[in-house]
């Protein structure tokens, strides 16, 4: 069997996309489910590779696919590639298997030359339709194919518009854009050495090989680095006769979303332009109509489009973002994709969707992906403080969120800043695919062109970054670097903070509040806790973190780090004390002034958590991290211990340790002092009986060891805590359950799980230290060569940001595994960093955990990890 590397849009369908690309799939279920598609035909992905192993050549058997499927298409449209007086003109337009929004390039018009020109002018009647649609291919295909810059031609326009005293392109007769012509052509030959091809058949193929070398541009490649697309082939290209918004003003050209993309009400959502051809919308040159606008220009069509929007719609079972071309009146669909959103949307239009009886509540929780959760936890500006700021100017609402910083006007200098740690936002005029380093690395995107749908506000909106889009108030100009509105100028490093969800531009930061989430959030929420098998719990080390937690629903804490309680400034005197002390007695006078201190801190935490469980692990760091390293300071607490300067530096570097993450913490603090541990232990039951007594709410405190890597540690340990329980409960006669565990953070402690779960109650995976010391990969120092590694794809992920399944992660294994050979029901939990990761939670699902444990701001995001892998895994 030949390979076929072609297929006509009546082939395909909207399950190919790996085959033909996004665009192409979709174009041809449009076609299938008979929507006005001008016919056409796809290069597949496989070709795409082929040719990169071609060395980027059309080989015999392609060119004659294309060749042969040119013919078809010219039968189907009755027009003629090569004709003088009524040209089959092309689009040529990328689209790889997922959507890669500016970062492959589009020709259209192709197949104009100096002769069908006039031709097209003459069929037409409408010379100045023919001269456009030239001018604009002759830019398209020295920018696309030739690279040459699109300023060149630009300046060209911008010239005769300003020579004739007119502002917009439209404005142009077609004698002034054959002037036009010949002056880009000029430009092409001046660029290339060569003449403007004349053979379609020749600028045909140059393009599709344009397309297919786009793939591996430094954008594109950068673009699949961020997203972490690693797996595809190439991308496909589709080849598509014309059809022309720019005949006049009863055509025109524009995108629509079937859904509001900002905050997923339904309705038809978008922009056209009359008169303007495909970028035009995109490229954000001329501000564009709202689609409203539309239904009072043109009723049948916006009729039209609304109608083909629904059947989209229902069809697909989600929101789409279609782009449309109307001619002469006429309707045509040029592209549908599952419209991207905000996060706030994305909720809305998934809840929406299921209540509509279009999808499940599983489809629904699928559809929203975790990370858009950090969206919507993103900071809004606090009100008071926004009264009192200083508008400047207002655009577009273009990607929701606040953000404040220094203004850059490249995103070299914003990369640069960002090195420094300098928050900044990126002001350009517009914004293009060689932004988005800048555009990622910024807290925020200004510009001054542009509508909803042009490149910063799509972009912004994909990334979850503030946005504020089309702000023409402002004039920006990129190379004084200077911003000019109504009441002065900015320059670069001033500092400005945006509103993305009013398109407010302010002087100067302002400060920032916390969301709150409520509507169609709390009723998803709802849904993912109905699914949901695992707990979702959240590491918090004060009353107010706490509160955090609770208000994200999680269902208990599963770490205290108490040693976070210590760092106070009322008590680190007393804590250095404890640590430096020479004798029994001055320890337990210094342990004595945390005690009543600490109590507090955990009585406070029960009263937050009202019953629900709470894990609190003793002391874990190595106490030089505790010391004091300021002269001024050494000189006070030496003062207060009644030592010498002398003397206590002595004592601070008895505690000096050259590998300390491997030293003197963990349990091994508490088995050198057990007195410590005592204390702690002491302050989370008397807090614990207190709270019973006073709210009558039963507690059942976690008691939780960190570092463990031989039984024999906790058989010691626990011996000593419930000595010390004993004597509280008899100071106080009165008793409450509690529960004794330990982390599993030593590969040792994992490899012995069995014996370590005769003793334990409860285990927790401390990811954190499991990974450093299975890798060992230092936590602090590893940073600096773990992205060389990933880099030279020695690592896919950063193993402190996402499990590592094969090694670390076949610890966790081995230890649940023997742990519950022991326990059978022994509950399991993860406290490490990877518990707020949704990649590793699908992981701990499918292992059997009971209970994740994140920061509190992770805490929906695990919600909705853990609903998807519950569902994933039924
Ligand atoms: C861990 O090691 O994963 C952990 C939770 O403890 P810490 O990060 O405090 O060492
Ligand atoms: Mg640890």
């Amino acid at each position: 069997m030949t390979e076929k590397y072609v297929y006509n849009f009546n082939e395909g369908k909207k399950e190919m996309k790996d085959l033909l690309g996004g665009k192409g799939a979709n174009l041809a279920e449009m076609t299938k489910i008979l929507l006005p598609v001008p016919p056409g035909f796809t290069l597949t992905t496989e070709s795409c590779n082929r040719f990169f192993s071609e060395d980027q050549t059309i080989w015999a058997g392609l060119d004659k696919e294309i060749k042969d499927h040119l013919k078809d298409l010219e039968q189907m449209t009755e027009k003629k590639f090569s004709d003088l007086k009524n040209p089959l003109l092309l689009s040529v337009r990328s689209g790889a298997a997922q959507s890669m929004p500016g970062m492959m390039d589009t020709i259209l018009n192709l197949g104009l030359n100096d002769r069908s020109v006039i031709g097209l002018a003459n069929t037409t009647s409408n010379e100045r339709f023919a001269y456009d649609s030239y001018r604009r291919f002759i830019q398209m295909f020295s920018d696309v194919v030739l690279e040459i810059p699109k300023v060149q031609f630009e300046s060209i326009l911008e010239k005769a518009k300003k020579e004739k005293g007119v502002k917009l392109d439209k404005e142009l007769d077609g004698d002034d854009l054959k002037k036009i012509v010949k002056k880009y052509k000029e430009v092409y030959l001046q660029e290339t050495g060569e003449d403007f091809p004349q053979e379609p058949m020749v600028q045909l193929i140059l393009a599709i090989k344009a397309v297919f070398a786009s793939w591996d541009n430094p954008r594109a490649v950068f673009y699949r680095d961020m997203h972490a697309i690693s797996k595809l082939n190439g991308t496909a290209v589709n080849v598509q006769s014309m059809v022309f918004g720019n005949k006049g003003e009863s055509s025109g050209t524009g995108v629509a979303f079937t859904r509001n993309p900002g905050n997923g009400d339904k309705k038809l959502f978008g922009e056209f332009l009359l008169n303007a051809q495909g970028e035009d919308v995109v490229a954000g040159v001329r501000t564009p109509n709202e689609i409203a606008e539309l239904k009072t220009l043109m009723p049948e069509v916006y009729q039209q489009l609304e109608t083909a929007a629904e059947n989209l719609e229902n069809h697909y079972k989600d929101m789409q973002d279609i782009e449309f071309t109307i001619e002469n009146d006429e309707l045509f669909l040029l592209q549908t994709r599952n419209g991207k959103r905000t996060a706030h949307a994305a909720i809305a239009i998934a809840v929406d969707l299921h209540q509509e009886g279009k999808i499940t509540k599983e489809e629904a929780i699928v559809r929203i992906k975790p990370q858009q959760f950090e969206q919507l936890l993103h900071p809004n500006f606090d009100a008071k403080a926004i009264d009192k700021a200083k508008a400047l100017a207002k655009g577009l609402a273009a990607s929701p969120g606040a953000a404040s910083g220094r203004i850059c006007f490249t995103a070299e200098a914003v990369e640069a800043a960002f090195e420094k740690g300098i928050k900044t936002i990126l002001v350009r005029q517009e914004t293009s695919p060689e932004d988005i380093s800048g555009m990622v690395k910024s807290e925020g995107i200004l510009t001054a062109r542009g509508g909803m749908t042009s490149h910063a506000a799509v972009v912004a909106r994909g990334m979850g970054k503030c946005c504020v889009a089309g702000c023409s108030e402002v004039r920006i100009n990129e190379d004084e670097k200077t911003v000019q509105y109504k009441g002065g100028v900015l320059n670069e490093g001033a500092i400005i903070s945006l509103d993305g969800t009013t398109g407010i531009v302010y002087l100067g930061d302002i400060e920032k509040t916390n969301p709150t989430l409520g509507g169609k959030f709390t009723e998803l929420m709802d849904w993912i806790d109905e699914i949901k098998t695992m707990s979702v719990r959240a590491n918090a080390d004060t009353p107010e973190d706490a509160k955090q937690a609770l208000e994200f629903s999680a269902e208990g804490i599963g770490l205290i780090r108490t040693e976070h309680m210590f760092f106070k400034e009322n008590r680190i005197s007393s804590v250095r004390r404890m640590i430096l002390a020479g004798t029994i007695e001055e320890r337990a006078k210094a342990l004595n002034e945390l005690l009543p201190m600490q109590k507090n801190d955990f009585y406070q935490i029960y009263h937050v958590m009202g019953g629900l469980p709470v894990t609190i692990r003793l002391l874990d760091p190595p106490l030089h991290e505790f010391m004091p390293v300021k002269e001024e300071e050494i000189r006070h607490l030496a003062e207060t211990m009644s030592l010498s300067q002398e003397e206590l530096n002595g004592r601070i570097d008895e505690l000096h340790e050259v590998n300390p993450m491997l030293g003197h913490r963990g349990v091994r603090l508490g088995i050198t002092y057990p007195e410590i541990s005592r204390m702690q232990v002491r302050a989370i039951m008397e807090a614990a009986l207190e709270y019973q007594t006073d709210k009558k709410i039963e507690i059942q405190p976690e008691i939780m060891i960190p570092l463990i890597s031989d039984v024999k540690e906790l058989v010691y340990i626990k011996a000593e805590i419930e000595d010390e329980i004993k004597k509280i409960f008899t100071e106080k006669g009165q008793t409450l359950k509690y529960h004794i565990g330990t982390m599993i953070e030593v590969p040792r402690a994992a490899l012995t799980a069995d014996k370590i779960a005769e003793e334990a109650d409860f285990f927790s995976f401390g990811t954190n230290d499991l990974t450093q010391m299975g890798f060992g990969f230092s936590r602090d120092d590893s940073g600096r060569f773990i992205s060389e590694y990933m880099d030279k794809n020695i690592l896919e992920k950063g193993p402190f940001d996402t499990i590592d399944q094969e090694g670390i992660g076949q610890l966790v294994k081995i230890a649940i595994e023997k742990g519950r050979q022991t326990k059978p029901n022994l509950k399991i939990g993860i406290c490490g960093e990877h518990g707020g990761d949704p990649a590793s939670i699908e992981f701990f699902q499918r292992l059997g955990l009971n209970y994740v444990s994140c920061s509190p701001f992770r805490v929906p995001i695990a919600r909705l990890a853990a609903a998807q892998a519950a569902i994933k895994y039924r």
